[in-house]
């Protein structure tokens, strides 16, 4: 009679590609989670599809960063060549792609940067070519993750007029500003350089803009809607399942090293604090949960 229970279809596991041969490197902040390279990947990939995880979205660390991210949308880049190999190996396996560049760029902000800014024009052009480079390698579905203004509408007419017009576009609509990213910038090794993304992400204060920026990404053809972080913005999670008819994807990100570290520390229960955590988003209205627990939550509802 339980109203919100957590099924392994709930998740989505992200991927952190890397450069190189044999690398498996442990993520400091995030233990349990890895940079792999790319001959690491298949066996990856097997294990979550064998998990029952339906999908993963890959992110990618490039072996060199410039101005302009060209590795972001390089044909043969580490993203869209893990994407040849899960699809070789699992093709069963969905596999969603990060499009941004602040993983690519040396300034490690999400756009080019033209006097000192970033610039979101000129950016949205890149964007649009990193995500037909994904599609062009297999990629299911794409995720803009940057928060420029428009880039929704320019991926998706760049995908119509290359022949990917089912390609469907997850976009992270409601992106706060939030110090929970500390941990994924390690794992992506995307800090920026200078400065923050407050320009361009969201001020956590705000519940109503949320609505406003999932609705210009809607209009402008998201397919799949998502909020980042989860856990501090379960209001907004809700909000937006109530406003907005399209599925809702939900993020979770540094509450994973918030709970392993306190588990290593004894100070909780770690297994039931993952279910009551990714339970709670779910219960909120995400339809999709993104998190890095999801291989120690399907093993939990497994047991
Ligand atoms: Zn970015």
């Amino acid at each position: 009679m339980r109203e919100t229970s957590l099924s392994p279809d709930d998740f989505i596991y992200p991927v952190f590609v890397t450069h190189g041969k044999g690398v498996r490197k442990e993520i400091p902040s995030m233990p349990g989670c890895f940079q792999e390279s790319l001959d690491k990947i298949a066996g990856h990939a097997k294990e979550i599809h064998s998990l029952g995880i339906p999908s993963v979205i890959l992110f990618g660390i490039p072996q060199k960063k410039d101005e302009i991210g060209s590795g972001a949308y390089d044909n043969q880049g580490v993203v869209q060549t893990a994407i040849r190999v899960i699809k070789e190996t699992v093709p069963e396996l969905y596999v969603i792609t990060d499009v941004c560049m602040c993983e690519y760029t040396s300034h490690g902000h999400c756009g080019v940067i033209e006097q000192g800014d970033v610039a979101n024009d000129p950016t949205l052009d890149l964007l649009a070519k990193e995500a037909l480079s994904h599609a062009r390698a297999g990629a299911d579905m794409v995720a803009p993750s940057d928060m420029m203004d428009g880039r929704v509408d320019a991926i998706r007419l760049a995908l119509d007029d290359e022949g990917f017009p089912s390609v469907p576009i997850m976009a992270y609509a409601a992106k706060y500003a939030s110090a929970f990213y500390g941990p994924f910038r390690e794992a992506a090794e995307s800090t920026p350089q200078f400065g923050d993304r407050r320009s361009y992400q969201m001020d956590p204060g705000n519940r109503r803009e949320a609505l406003r920026e999932v609705a210009l990404d809607i209009e402008e053809g998201a397919d799949i809607v998502m909020v980042k972080p989860a856990l501090s913005y379960l209001d907004i999670i809700s909000d937006v399942r109530d406003a907005f008819d399209v599925p809702v994807a939900a993020y979770s990100v540094g509450e994973y090293s918030l709970v392993k570290a306190a588990a290593q520390l004894g100070w909780i229960d770690e297994q039931r604090l993952v279910m009551e955590i990714l339970t709670s988003i779910k219960r909120a209205g995400a339809d999709m949960i993104l998190t890095y627990f999801a291989k120690d939550a399907v093993k939990l509802l497994n047991s």
